[in-house]
């Protein structure tokens, strides 16, 4: 049992507690975890619209240079150089001011007082495009779109995916801050608490240094960002194979930027609307494009966001919670039902551990109690053989001639021979029950008939050991419908218990009587009685309340047992209370039938 219990212990009991307290400890987390999840969903949401844009640019990109090959087809250059501006803009809905600038940095196109927007372009980006003058630029090579993730964290490695030569002209200055704070970053940043990021909600795109030469030099085509009066300024540049000399420009229109990129936001996936509200954002926090017109979120709080990277500066994408509390409400439920399935399931185990336990110690006692059965019904059988035996053989050897203890000898050896018989009864009784195999002989008969043979039978054994004998009968026969040994057994059984825990009194009464509708027989004794906490488990197989070994009663712990058995087969009970005065007093009680006939409705 200990064995067993130890295991139980250790493989069951103690990993399910534990699961549970870790269960229980990570709910506490599941605010956040639902929250993750939401995040990493709309994070891909967010990431997939910045791609989306970069992949508009490298189109635009594309149709420009393709613009610009079809120019070159049609005209000689320095035609083309002096159209260049009016003819972009009428072909490519994009372009704001059309430039051609050659390699050695002289600013061919537009001419400066051809209409306002050229002279201002010109006096903007006049020393630059001549390589005068180095400035701060964001600068993407053509083909290094590469979505910019929120989660890679140093801002050295910020180039490592650009390619080798973005990285020889490249000079990093100090990250900038972005201007937009989501949330899920905000979070996260809470939960490492390292101060890298507690400081840093930095931007991934940084500034560099650089002359316009020192961009075109090592590729065909590109786009220059860079920051005017503090109004973005996009400059998309493209190099012909075979007039490398000559760099043709457009600084693009970012208000039909916006509408091209208002498509863009309005195609994400259409199962979210219902959800999310997406929108791409630009340097200022203003939104650039919407995903639909009826939101007014805090366009600097998103749920979660993408820069979309150096080919738009500071621009992102962000996405907004339609029901920014459903997500902790869902979050709360979900934790309530964890919560109590996991209180049920330990609940459970607790519970089914307590049903365990006391079916491992009924199982231990019952185990006890059938080894000490088997001493005792040992002991039984062999105090009556040994008194037979010696007896007999006492008888046979002729070594008794006075006539009155032969007669004391032979009583003795019936006495013995029907107190093994009972043991025996009671023992094969017991296993017949046991197995469900005991039959009933049923019949109409007189209990008072019955007790009496039995206590007659009985009689000489008792008067013999001093035992005085008290019988009550009623003037009227008790009827029932019951099987007479069935009784018989029992009535013995309750009389060989009043003579066994009889101590100096010597005194039984065996008491018949019919009451309410009942046929009762109490056993009296003056005995030492049943001791108290005993009076119910006293009917429980093999348990004995006088132990043989302290008490020296011999006994095997069956005769209540199949006593109470009996009478309720027969739809009655046995029962003890105390007697008044001292001693026990066992009732014996079966349904009485008027007529001795059966009574089917009380069996
Ligand atoms: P046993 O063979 O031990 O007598 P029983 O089933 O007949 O088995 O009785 C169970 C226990 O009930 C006994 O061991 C004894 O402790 C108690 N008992 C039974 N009858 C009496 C009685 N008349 N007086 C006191 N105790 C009794």
């Amino acid at each position: 049992m200990k064995k067993v219990a130890l295991v139980f212990l250790l493989a069951v009991f103690v990993p399910s507690v534990v699961l549970a307290i870790l269960a229980i400890r990570s709910l506490r987390d599941q605010q956040f975890v639902v929250e993750r999840q939401q995040s990493l969903l709309y994070q891909g949401v967010a990431d997939s619209l910045a791609k989306d844009v970069q992949g508009f640019l490298m189109e635009q990109q594309r149709e420009f240079a393709e613009k610009v090959n079809q120019l070159q087809a049609y005209h000689e250059i320095p035609h083309l150089v002096r159209i260049f501006d009016d003819t972009i803009r009428t072909n490519w809905v994009l372009a704001d001011v059309g430039f051609v600038v050659t390699m050695g940095g002289k600013l061919l196109a537009p001419a400066p007082n051809s209409r306002p927007e050229a002279s201002l372009f010109c006096s903007y980006n006049g020393s630059f495009l001549n390589n005068a003058q180095r400035e701060e630029v964001y600068w993407n090579p053509r083909n290094s779109f590469e979505p910019v993730q929120i989660e890679v964290a140093a801002s050295n490695d910020r180039y490592d995916n650009s390619s080798t030569q973005a990285k020889s002209w490249v000079v990093n200055k100090a990250p900038q801050k972005r201007n937009i704070v989501p949330q899920q970053q905000l979070a996260l940043n809470m939960a490492s608490k390292s101060q890298e990021d507690l400081d840093g909600n930095l931007s991934r795109v940084a500034p560099s240094e650089a002359d316009f030469n020192e961009l075109v030099q090592d590729s065909n085509e590109g786009i220059v960002a860079r920051f005017l009066d503090n109004q973005l300024n996009l400059l998309m540049w493209y190099r012909h194979p075979a007039h490398t000399n000559h760099v043709f420009g457009a600084q693009l229109s970012l208000a039909n930027l916006k509408l091209r990129l208002g498509g863009i936001v309005r195609n994400f996936d259409a199962s979210l609307t219902e959800e999310i509200f997406v929108a791409i954002l630009d340097d200022k926090v203003q939104p650039a494009a919407v995903c639909h017109k009826n939101a007014t979120p805090k366009w600097r709080h998103p749920f979660v966001a993408t820069e979309i990277g150096e080919v738009l500066p500071h621009w992102e994408v962000a996405v907004y919670l339609m029901n920014p509390a459903q997500l902790k409400q869902s979050a709360r439920r979900l934790t309530w039902f964890l919560g109590i399935l996991i209180s049920i399931l330990v609940l459970e185990i607790a519970l089914g551990s307590i049903q365990i336990f006391s079916e491992l110690k009924r199982q231990e006692t019952l185990a006890r109690q059938k080894t000490d059965f088997v001493s005792n019904v040992s002991h039984e059988l062999k105090t009556p053989l040994t008194s037979i035996r010696m007896f007999s053989e006492m008888l046979a050897e002729g070594r008794v001639d006075d006539p009155a203890k032969q007669r004391s000898y032979l009583n003795i050896i019936t006495a013995e021979a029907s107190r093994l018989t009972r043991l025996i009864n009671n023992v094969l009784d017991f296993s017949r029950l046991e197995r469900g195999d005991k039959k009933y002989n049923f019949q109409a008969l007189d209990l008072c008939e019955v007790v009496r043979e039995t206590v007659e039978m009985y009689r000489p054994h008792l008067e013999s050991n001093c035992f005085r004998l008290e019988l009550k009968f009623p003037q009227a026969p008790v009827p029932a419908f019951a099987d007479r040994d069935a009784l018989a057994q029992v009535v013995v059984n309750l009389l060989s218990n009043a003579e066994k825990y009889s101590d100096a009194a010597k005194e039984i009464v065996v008491d018949v009587e019919r009451r309410n509708g009942n046929a009762e027989v109490r056993v009296l004794d003056r005995g030492s009685g049943v001791p108290r906490g005993s009076e119910e488990k006293i009917f429980e197989q093999f348990y004995r309340a006088h132990d043989s070994l302290s008490s020296g009663i011999q006994g095997s712990g069956l005769g209540l047992t199949l006593a109470r058995q009996i009478a309720r087969a027969h739809g009655g009970d046995v029962t003890y209370s105390a007697r008044e005065g001292g001693g026990s007093c066992f009732l014996l009680k079966v349904p009485s039938s008027d007529n001795g006939n059966r009574n089917e409705t009380q069996l």
